[in-house]
């Protein structure tokens, strides 16, 4: 059973590894093998705004008043969210805001209650 991920060019399943290259017959396109199956880890070190590092599950407070795009809704300073949920983006802290409901929010604009 072959695990090697397909071309990253033609997204060709008949990549095939030759030492530390995998090789895609279709477009000949090579590339290193190790960047490709080494899973991505989730080391990415998320801080709040005093630098404390934050992780999942974490509780947050709000420390300035946040406007929500489109809408009339403020998430006001000092609000207080449980059980936070890291993820990548710009935005990199998703939860759900008591009385607003679930939203993303940035981890500059948040502070970590301990
Ligand atoms: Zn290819």
């Amino acid at each position: 059973m072959s695990t090697l991920p397909s071309c990253p060019q033609c997204h060709s399943q008949y990549t095939y590894q030759e030492n530390v290259l995998l090789i895609c017959p279709e477009c000949a396109h090579e590339w290193s093998a190790s960047l490709d199956t080494v899973e991505l880890s989730d080391e990415r070190i998320i801080k709040d705004s005093n630098g404390v590092v934050l992780n999942d599950g974490d509780d947050i407070s709000v420390i300035k008043d946040l406007k929500i795009k489109g809408t009339s809704l403020v998430v006001k300073v000092g609000t207080k969210v449980k059980g936070i949920r890291l993820v990548d983006g710009d935005h990199d802290i998703d939860c759900k805001v008591p009385g607003i409901g679930p939203m993303k929010l940035k981890s500059c604009f948040v502070k970590k209650i301990v």
